[in-house]
């Protein structure tokens, strides 16, 4: 039987690139997004075009009762629930001192409550199977902090806290947890960014440049393998080698 896989917030960017990657190898793909209804529905309609197997499902990943229902369809539709791919997220730049406790509440309930949400639903039944991976997407800037990000250096800080914590909790129930820790990635996400910023910004690579979205998926990719088997409670840094 194929295995089945949610990907949050993967209407665009890394978490499409990891939808598609998951579809292309035989699983059932769960797309989850929260605003960007067109862009999921367009990206399920291209897959399932192609003989995939793929549904979308909406949640705000912040909201526990929409988190439940996602993870209640899926098992309703595929009978069984392998991966969990805690992608959604959302950045937000400002000095700690323009940054007002709602977009904190905000930052950090989409970026780190969702996280804990969507393992909390996800955990029964990998639990019951003795059986199971959990992908969280961390950001380099959880590792080593970014100025006027602290909400966001915060949140990312959290999913790798969260992260090493619930790896030693469920590795009794054969489940694997692991974080990854991209660096700077050519998606939306950095669409605010000047062409001077983000020159400035990759001058400070070492391999300079950017990293794709592909190529966290391809980490993904084998982190939910087998490959991956007696790896949990680690983070893998995916950043040109800007924080080594
Ligand atoms: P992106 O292109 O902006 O995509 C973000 C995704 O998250 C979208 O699909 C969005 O869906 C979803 N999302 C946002 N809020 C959500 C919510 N409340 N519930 C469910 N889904 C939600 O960004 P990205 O670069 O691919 O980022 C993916 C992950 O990588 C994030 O966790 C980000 O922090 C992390 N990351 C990115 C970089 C980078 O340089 N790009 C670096 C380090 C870490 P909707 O549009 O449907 O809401």
């Amino acid at each position: 039987m194929s295995k089945t896989v949610i990907v949050t917030g993967s209407s665009k960017g890394i978490g499409a690139a990891t939808a598609i990657m998951f579809a292309q190898k035989g699983y059932n793909v769960v797309i989850n997004y929260n605003q960007s209804y067109e862009s999921a529905s367009l990206l399920c309609k291209s897959l399932t075009a192609n003989g995939y197997s793929v549904i979308t499902q909406k949640a705000n990943v912040s909201n526990k009762l929409e988190v439940d229902l996602m993870v209640k369809e899926t098992l309703y539709k595929f009978g069984t629930l392998d991966i969990l791919v805690n992608n959604a997220g959302i950045a937000f730049q400002g000095l700690l001192t323009d940054t007002d406790e709602i977009d904190f509440d905000r930052i950090i309930d989409i970026n780190l409550k969702g996280v804990f949400n969507c393992c909390k639903a996800v955990l029964p039944s990998m639990i019951s199977r003795q059986a199971g991976k959990i992908i969280n997407i961390s950001s380099m800037w959880g590792q080593v902090g970014a100025s006027c990000e602290v909400a966001y250096s915060a949140a990312k800080a959290g999913v790798i806290g969260l992260t090493k914590a619930l790896a030693k909790e469920v590795a009794p129930s054969g489940i694997t947890v692991n974080a990854i820790a991209p660096g700077l990635i050519e998606t939306n996400m950095n669409s605010n960014l000047t062409i001077e910023e983000l020159t400035d910004f990759v001058s400070t690579i070492p391999l300079g440049r950017m990293g794709s979205a592909d190529e966290i998926a391809a980490a993904v990719d084998f982190l939910a393998s087998d490959k991956a088997d007696y790896i949990t409670g680690q983070v893998l840094g995916i950043n040109g080698g800007l924080v080594v």
